[in-house]
């Protein structure tokens, strides 16, 4: 699927950043590419990118903070005119291997806010800049969809994976995503709008870790490929960056 709009969250660093950098640099790169991130003043790869990409737009959000989601659709919205939002990318999240000795309802609620209730809202508060991508364009290419929701989770937030036990935090709020992705995908097939749920891998971020196995390049290459690919008959399921469905 041709996108000729992205909004990707957590955009300063990791996952996001790399996302950003390789829609850009697409031979069909999208026509406005929305980066959202909590401190636009500090993100300065994002900054050095705008000075060579007049299509990059870069935007302040607190994923848990609905005033902030509100004030990003309004801006995202004035900037796009009369069109629609294409691709939403929930990528910003948080891993704190919380172990069973470690666990507190704090730090388990603030997993759950970023990781699971934020993609939500933020879904939520787009699905009207969505749709009406999914009802301006002139086809859909084959793909039986035109306008898309990606939430990035992870392999550990599968049940039937799960053999090592631990990290609760992660485990638990990535696993409420996939099932908030699930239910997105039902409420939001009628309306032409695909929802998919995408694991990047063991990834070398600041959250995977020096010892990860994957260079962030490399995975987000890959997810790039599987989102291009993306039919309707996809929507609602868990796949890994190669596009291979993952048990839940
Ligand atoms: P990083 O820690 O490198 O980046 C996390 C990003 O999320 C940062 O941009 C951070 O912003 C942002 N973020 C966190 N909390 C908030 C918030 N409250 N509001 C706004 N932005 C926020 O992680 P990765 O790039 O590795 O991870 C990206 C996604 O991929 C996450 O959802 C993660 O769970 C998932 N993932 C990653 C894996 C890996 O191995 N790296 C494995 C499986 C899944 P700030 O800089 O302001 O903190």
């Amino acid at each position: 699927m041709y996108v000729k709009s992205l909004l990707i969250t957590g955009a300063n660093r990791g996952i996001g950043l790399e996302f950003v950098k390789q829609f850009l640099k697409l031979p069909q790169s999208p026509q406005w590419v929305f980066a959202a991130c909590r401190n636009p003043e500090k993100a300065t790869d994002l900054k050095t990118l705008g000075e060579t990409y007049p299509n990059l737009r870069i935007k302040q959000l607190e994923v848990t903070d609905r005033e902030s989601i509100k004030d990003l659709v309004t801006s995202v919205t004035s900037d796009l005119g009369e069109e629609g939002l294409t691709l939403l990318i929930n990528n910003a999240g948080c891993l704190k291997r919380l172990q069973l000795n470690d666990v507190t309802q704090e730090e388990m609620l603030e997993s759950f806010q970023i990781n699971s209730v934020a993609p939500l809202c933020i879904s939520q508060a787009f699905v009207p800049v969505l749709k009406k991508s999914s009802l301006q364009s002139p086809g859909d290419g084959g793909y039986g969809y035109r306008a898309a929701i990606v939430n990035i989770s992870t392999l550990t937030a599968s049940i039937t994976d799960n053999v090592t036990g631990g990290n609760y935090d992660s485990r638990t709020s990535k696993a409420a995503l996939n099932m908030i992705s699930k239910s997105l995908s039902v409420d939001l097939k009628p309306g032409r709008i695909l929802v998919s749920i995408l694991d990047p891998g063991w990834v070398k971020t600041e959250l995977g870790g020096a010892g990860a196995k994957m260079e962030v390049s490399d995975s987000v290459a890959r997810m790039i490929k599987v989102i291009q690919g993306l039919t309707m008959d996809k929507t609602g399921t868990f796949l890994n960056y190669d596009g291979k469905t993952l048990p839940w």
